[in-house]
């Protein structure tokens, strides 16, 4: 077992993490208002002033919540877009009496919405980032989204599709499977994953894939992403991830390798390791792993 120092710490939350959001954000904010917005982080909202995302976000009415990668989309009824990402510790949570459960600490973003609900944002790390765009791009999505790769649940990722990203890229495997501008939403635990689920070693240069190979992962790279999200993603040990109601993932239970360095794999019963590579690590299973 690894000792905890060593331990990693749940980057970001990922696809499956921010879909779970959404799919929550759906059902308490289509229809709803936005009547009082208030930005006490001094870090949140950087990509315009504070004041100028509560000037275009108050009064709007909120759409039908979108997903990209690890953004949010949150249509509004101008044609602006709330775009949110939650990096490394935001937390959005849904209140519905306000007034019965104060805002915790590091409460950064506040909506008061027209039920008398309120959307908060918390995020002790401050990574986090809200801004409010009419600059669209594909589908009518914030143009910002134009610059990432192909969302695997959004939109879907044929073999054909993932043999043309992984082609000509002598990067390793899990860098490939993480990089926003090749797909978008995958981090490090379900790179982790997927790379175990197809038997592919993670710091396997990408190009040294087989069809075979290439079409085993794209097979398990829906299926875990998929599984991921019918778990309601995965909540590590400091529990930075919750749900817009406060509840913790159940995916990380079924995690094979991701953080089990030392423990038994659950394919072979060989031995799972944290392997390293260039400046990055992934978890393993040497033995049934090519
Ligand atoms: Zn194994």
């Amino acid at each position: 077992m690894a000792s905890r120092a060593s331990r990693p710490r749940q980057n970001v939350p990922e696809l499956p993490e921010v879909e779970t959001v959404r799919r929550g954000l759906e059902k308490v904010l289509p229809g709803r208002r936005a009547d009082r917005v208030v930005v006490t982080g001094r870090r949140t909202v950087r990509r315009q002033s504070p004041g100028e995302l509560v000037s275009r976000l108050t009064h709007r009415r909120f759409g039908l919540p979108d997903r990209r990668g690890k953004y949010l989309s949150l249509p509004l009824d101008d044609g602006q877009v709330l775009v949110v990402h939650l990096r490394m510790s935001g937390q959005l949570t849904w209140v519905e009496r306000p007034a019965e459960v104060a805002p915790p600490n590091h409460t950064h973003v506040v909506v008061g919405l027209d039920d008398g609900s309120e959307l908060r944002f918390t995020d002790p790390r401050t990574f986090g980032e809200w801004f409010v765009t009419d600059e669209l791009g594909a589908g009518g999505l914030p143009a910002i989204f134009d610059l990432l790769g192909p969302d695997p649940i959004a939109e879907g990722l044929s073999t054909t599709e993932l043999a043309g990203i992984l082609a000509n890229r002598s990067s390793a495997l899990k860098t490939v499977l993480t990089d926003q501008r090749a797909i978008a939403g995958i981090g490090s635990i379900y790179a982790d994953e997927i790379c175990f689920a197809a038997a592919l070693r993670p710091d396997r240069p990408a190009r040294s894939l087989s069809r075979d190979e290439v079409r085993q992962l794209a097979a398990k790279l829906r299926s875990v992403l998929r599984a991921a999200v019918k778990a309601r993603g995965s909540s590590l040990r400091d529990a930075a991830y919750r749900d817009l109601m406060g509840e913790l993932g159940g995916y990380q239970a079924r995690h094979c390798v991701y953080d089990r360095a030392g423990e038994p794999c659950r394919r072979c019963g060989g031995r799972v390791t944290r392997v390293r590579f260039g400046a990055r690590t992934a978890f393993c299973c040497p033995d049934c792993q090519v």
